[in-house]
C-alpha cells in the first residue's frame, strides 16, 4: 500500500519511518522495513500499528543509510510478520505495491527450481525471480528489468541488494511511485507526500520505468535499460 525508500548520508531508519507515517492515512495492516547494516540487510516487521515496528526498532536498533519500507494492504495472504513486507530472496530484499496476477504459476516453476517461499503473497515471486537473475550473472538493475518482464499485474517495488550497496532500484506499472533528490541524499515514495519533510525536487516514474537510485543520482530507464528523459518537478505546496 505504500512504500518509502532511502539511499543518503544520514541513518535511514528515522526517514523511512517518518515517510510511512505521512502515508498512514491510507490504511494499512503491517508495516515493515529493511536497511543495509554494514554488509548485510536488516530486515524487520511488524503486524498493526507503525508504533509496534517503531517499538521493536527502539528494543533493537538497525543501523545504516539505505533502505526500504512499507505499510501493507493484503492482497494476497493474511496479516501476518511473514507475509508482511519487505521480501527477501538470498541477497535481494523488497517491497511492493500491487497485485502480481501470475504468481501461481511462477510460484510452481521457482519451486520447481528449488526455491523456498516463506510467504503467502503474491509478492515474494519477485523477489525470487531477481535473485534468479542475479545468480546468472545480471546486475541488480538488469535483474529486476528481467523479472518484470515475466510477472503481469501492477507494481510499485523498491528493492536492494547485498551485492550492489549503495544501489537502490524501483520499478512501476500500475502503481504510483516518485524518486527526490537532496544533494547528498535520494527518496522514493509510492506518494510524494512521503518525502517533503526532505525535499521539493521530485520526478514522478512513468509507467514501464525502472529507476537507478544512488546517493549521488537517479537515472531512469525503460524496461530494457534504455535512458528515458524525465521532467523533474518542484512541490509549491504545503501539505
Ligand atoms: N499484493 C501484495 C501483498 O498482498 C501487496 C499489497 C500492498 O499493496 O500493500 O502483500
Amino acid at each position: 500500500c505504500g512504500i518509502v525508500g532511502y539511499v543518503g548520508d544520514q541513518e535511514a531508519v528515522p526517514i523511512l519511518i517518518g515517510g510511512l507515517a505521512k502515508l498512514e492515512y491510507r490504511g494499512y495492516d503491517s508495516a515493515g522495513v529493511a536497511v543495509l547494516q554494514g554488509q548485510k540487510i536488516e530486515v524487520r516487521r511488524s503486524v498493526g500499528k507503525l508504533a509496534n515496528l517503531q517499538k521493536s526498532l527502539k528494543e533493537k536498533e538497525i543501523a545504516g543509510a539505505v533502505g526500504i519500507g512499507h505499510t501493507r494492504w493484503a492482497t494476497h495472504g493474511k496479516p501476518s510478520e511473514q507475509n508482511a513486507h519487505p521480501h527477501r530472496s538470498k541477497s535481494c530484499v523488497l517491497v511492493h505495491n500491487g497485485i502480481i496476477e501470475n504468481y501461481q504459476p511462477l510460484k510452481q516453476q521457482l519451486e520447481r527450481e528449488g526455491y523456498k517461499f516463506h510467504s503467502d503473497t503474491d509478492t515474494e515471486v519477485v523477489a525470487h525471480l531477481i535473485d534468479k537473475h542475479m545468480q546468472k550473472g545480471l546486475g541488480l538493475a538488469d535483474a529486476v528489468r528481467a523479472a518484470t518482464k515475466e510477472v503481469r499485474g501492477s507494481y510499485a517495488l523498491a528493492v536492494i541488494s547485498e551485492q550492489e550497496p549503495g544501489t537502490l532500484v524501483a520499478a512501476r506499472l500500475g502503481c504510483p511511485l516518485v524518486v527526490g533528490r537532496t544533494k547528498n541524499a535520494s527518496f522514493v515514495a509510492s506518494d510524494v507526500m512521503a518525502m517533503l519533510a526532505h525535499t521539493r525536487d521530485v520526478t514522478y516514474l512513468e509507467e514501464g520505468d525502472v529507476a537507478v537510485v544512488t546517493a549521488s543520482d537517479v537515472r531512469m530507464t525503460d524496461v530494457e535499460g534504455h535512458a528515458m528523459a524525465r521532467k523533474p518537478s518542484k512541490i509549491t505546496w504545503d501539505a
